[in-house]
């Protein structure tokens, strides 16, 4: 679990253990500099460190990524 504000409107962000191992899934060996978070709130991209993204999902225990669920992170959730 991985809580951020808002950049844009201050609305808190949570993302859940699967949203991180998600993001973590996706980068792969990529090893991107920031993840990008889109606001429940106003619906705006944020984006956030990836070491932040990693850290916390290390903290979690490192679960596996859910398979076939609507990921918060890397955008495109469904409507
Ligand atoms: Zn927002």
């Amino acid at each position: 679990m991985l809580n951020i504000s808002c950049t844009y409107c201050r609305a808190p962000i949570n993302l859940s253990d699967g949203d991180l191992a998600q993001a973590v899934h996706e980068a792969g060996d990529k090893r991107p500099k920031t993840t990008h978070v889109t606001c429940p709130s106003c619906r705006r991209t944020n984006k956030v460190p990836f070491d932040r993204v990693r850290q916390a999902y290390r903290m979690a225990g490192s679960p596996p990524p859910p398979e076939e669920e609507a990921p918060t992170v890397e955008g495109e959730a469904a409507a």
